[in-house]
């Protein structure tokens, strides 16, 4: 408990930090995109002029990709928890994975009969999930398979591994399983830690997991990260579960500029 005391300050402490950061960057970049956008209109015919300008606009997207996510993570909404069955939610989100994803690597989505419903942020899983599913992506450069399976679960007091502060219940498991590289035990030390990545400078934020770890803490759940290098990855998510009817919920908006890469 103490650990995650210590963790949630550190997040909040980020936060603060790269808030301010990332929003005045963001305003650089928007001035230099537009110089590069006038000198591709003034000085077009030149070939290599042209080829090294589109180069210039592809690394300044790539800089305010990150500080938008950046953003997020500072300005993290507050939790706007509803009843929500979490099945409808990956449905909800089929063509975005189907394109995060791109053809080399095979969706299969799993849920159980009479899968009970939870109470979470329905906005804030999908951008959750779809962190997850572009890490899984990314671990899987020569192509593989994504399982997503849902199940009902009831947690036990003395259910294996599980930290004490999770409490003793009912619980939706979603479960994010890919064929990837896996990892070392000493990056699956860290990866919860904000900005701990392995990835080129402008690919990675560090951040995914870390928001992925508020998020399901905030929610009253857990997760719960098994890996092996060569073999692959499990994410296993454990929602508490809400016994109230899901209610009918409007197309949820997912903003992949937002959230995803
Ligand atoms: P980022 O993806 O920006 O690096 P994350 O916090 O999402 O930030 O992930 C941190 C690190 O954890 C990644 O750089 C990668 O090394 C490792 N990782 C996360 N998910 C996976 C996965 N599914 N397979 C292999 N490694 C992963």
């Amino acid at each position: 408990a103490r650990d995650s005391l210590r963790h949630a300050q550190k997040l909040e402490a980020v936060g603060k930090l790269t808030g301010g950061v990332a929003h005045d960057f963001n305003n650089v970049l928007q001035i230099i995109s537009g110089n590069i956008q006038l000198l591709q209109f003034l000085l077009s015919g030149n070939k290599e002029v042209e080829k090294r300008l589109q180069n210039m606009l592809g690394a300044v997207d790539r800089g305010s990709k990150l500080s938008s996510q950046l953003l997020a993570f500072a300005r993290r909404q507050p939790l706007q928890p509803a009843v929500v069955n979490l099945y409808a939610v990956i449905q909800n989100m089929d063509d975005l994975l189907h394109r995060a994803l791109g053809a080399s690597i095979q969706l299969q989505v799993k849920a159980c009969e009479g899968l009970w419903n939870t109470f979470v942020d329905p906005s804030q899983l999908e951008n959750v999930i779809l962190n997850l599913v572009i890490n899984a992506r990314d671990a899987m450069p020569e192509g593989g398979t994504l399982l997503i399976k849902l199940e009902n679960t009831e947690l036990k007091n003395k259910f294996a591994n599980l930290p004490q502060e999770v409490a003793a219940g009912d619980y939706v498991l979603l479960c994010i399983c890919d064929t990837g590289t896996g990892m070392s035990p000493e990056v699956l030390e860290q990866v919860f830690e904000p900005f701990f990545t392995t990835k080129p400078a402008g690919e990675g934020t560090g951040l995914g997991l870390s928001m992925a770890y508020g998020f399901v803490k905030q929610s009253g759940g857990h997760i719960q990260i098994e890996s092996e290098v060569g073999k692959g990855t499990l994410i296993r998510i454990y929602l508490p579960r809400s016994l109230q009817e899901a209610m009918p919920r409007p197309a949820l908006k997912t903003e992949p500029a937002a959230g995803g890469r």
